[in-house]
């Protein structure tokens, strides 16, 4: 029996079976996603565990799904109907941190936190910061975690040098190093970034660090329309300043996450009842004169740009509202959202992007609220309309407009279960028929979290 053998290969204290497996294992955070209970739940130690496992699933036909801590936003660790729950959590071990070459070998069970934390006693950051710091590494790599700071950056994939995984066969590859350049061949740790558990298990990750800025300033400027905001993005980034962060944040929004975290920015009410939308930067440098140039020639800036207001925040103020714009998502859920959207657009687009989005919620009679990572075009909506034919209409509106401007379906939340039938219908069918070809190589027998991306034929998942 599989159960027995799981156990054999890593100690009956690691698996969970029947009411032993918890509610927690059962989802994501994805709004209105879907909920399916594994056949049980595994928690290996060591990558030998890991390939053991796949062994055993492959020749099984069990389907395997890789969960980090299950903070996704599409469902993409949800598991197949009858299948297994892969836990990364005991494999969590920070493995070195290597001052010299900027790097960090770490397991996949590493949270972010915990890798910040170990680095706080250096000169050292990995810039990545999706708004989740619970988020496991392996899960920010499964998925190419993007986050406020991938405009001066990049995102999870820009940091990924190398990977130890497991493939659908259960053979373990080891892809890259610490260095970063190599033409030696297709580069497979990145076909691994982004591929949602669905290639490969992440056992190892080595990781690129970068110097640490001490010095940090915030600016908030509210715009009398969220178009306005859009306007001021590429001339922001076109000023040279190189901005850390450039978020949008429409004022329905803002009320919602200064609400949810009890902070006053002391915006006046002759201000703030003009404004419908917010513009946040966020710089960094290593020498505090050189900020304080920067900080007043960008103020000058957006001013000109046509802010009705900008404020240089106070240290506390400005780190009070980074921690409540990572928030948004829960204020979102809170007020009854029923389903969100990260579509990416070149970034001068979102003017165009955000009229047509405008442009769906009255024709539908629904609300679509949002904020997002302006800077690299990544804009974030929450959509509330009940009736669920009506959302299907809207959601797929509105993603084949962000791909009729050139951009894509998912920014960094992924395809996971929620998006895949949008894929399946918007996506060119000739990139789909690769990617299955792709899939087939790593995982002949679609062990590997079938059902994400696309529907690989493994049971069907249910709606919560
Ligand atoms: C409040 C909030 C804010 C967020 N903000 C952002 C944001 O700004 N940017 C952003 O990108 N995301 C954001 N997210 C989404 C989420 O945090 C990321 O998708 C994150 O990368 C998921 O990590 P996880 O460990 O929770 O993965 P899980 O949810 O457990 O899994 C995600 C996917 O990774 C796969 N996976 C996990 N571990 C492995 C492994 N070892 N090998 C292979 N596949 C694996 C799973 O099968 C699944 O497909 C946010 C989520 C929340 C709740």
């Amino acid at each position: 029996m599989i159960e027995q053998i799981l156990a054999d290969i890593v100690g009956a204290a690691n698996l969970d079976v029947d009411d032993a497996i918890s509610d927690e294992a059962t989802h994501d955070e994805a709004l209105g996603g879907a909920v399916v209970r594994p056949r049980a739940v595994v928690r290996p130690g060591c990558t030998t565990e890991v390939a053991a496992i796949v062994r055993l699933a492959m020749a099984e036909g069990v389907p395997l799904t890789a969960r980090g801590s299950g903070t996704g936003l599409s469902g993409g660790c949800v598991p197949s109907e009858g299948g297994i729950i892969v836990s990364f959590e005991r494999m969590n071990q920070i493995l070195e941190i290597d001052v010299a070459n900027h790097v960090a070998v770490v397991e996949p069970g590493v949270t972010l936190a915990q890798l910040e934390e170990a680095l706080e006693t250096t000169d050292l950051i990995y810039p990545v910061f999706p708004g989740e710091q619970s988020a496991s590494l392996g899960g920010n790599i499964a998925t190419n975690a993007g986050g406020m700071r991938a405009v001066k950056y990049g995102v999870t994939r820009h940091h990924v040098l190398g990977l130890e995984a497991v493939l659908g066969t259960g053979e373990v590859i080891s892809a890259g190093g610490k260095f970063v350049k190599s033409t030696s061949g297709y580069d497979l740790t990145q076909l691994i970034v982004g591929s949602e558990g669905t290639l490969a298990l992440v056992t190892k990750a080595t990781l690129r660090l970068h110097p640490r800025a001490r010095y940090h300033a915030t600016l908030l400027a509210p715009f009398a329309t969220v178009d306005d905001v859009a306007r001021t993005v590429p001339d922001i980034v076109a000023s040279g300043i190189g901005p850390l962060v450039v978020e949008y944040v429409d004022f329905l929004t803002m009320a919602a996450i200064t609400a949810q975290e009890g902070i006053d920015l002391g915006i006046p009410e002759g201000i703030r009842s003009r404004a419908l939308a917010y513009l946040v930067v966020v710089l960094e440098d290593h020498h505090r004169d050189r900020l304080d140039e920067d900080t007043e020639s960008l103020a000058g800036l957006v001013a000109d740009l046509g802010a009705l207001e900008v404020y240089v925040l106070p240290d506390l103020a400005g780190s009070q509202l980074i921690r409540a714009r990572e928030r948004a998502f829960w204020a979102s859920k809170a007020a009854g959202a029923d389903d969100l959207l990260d579509v990416v657009v070149p970034r001068a687009s979102i003017p165009r992007y955000l009229e047509a989005v405008a442009e769906v919620a009255r024709a539908t009679g629904s609300l679509i609220t949002g904020c997002g990572h302006a800077g690299d075009g990544n804009v974030h909506l929450s959509v509330f309309q009940p009736d669920a034919e009506v959302r299907g209409g809207i959601m797929r509106t509105v993603l084949a407009t962000g791909l009729e401007l050139g951009g894509a379906i998912s920014g960094e939340h992924g395809i996971g279960v929620s998006k895949r039938s949008y894929l399946a219908e918007l996506e060119d069918p000739a990139k789909l028929a690769l990617m299955r070809r792709i899939k087939v190589a790593f995982d002949p027998r679609s062990i590997l979290n079938p059902g994400t991306i696309f529907d690989a034929g493994f049971g069907e998942v249910v709606d919560r």
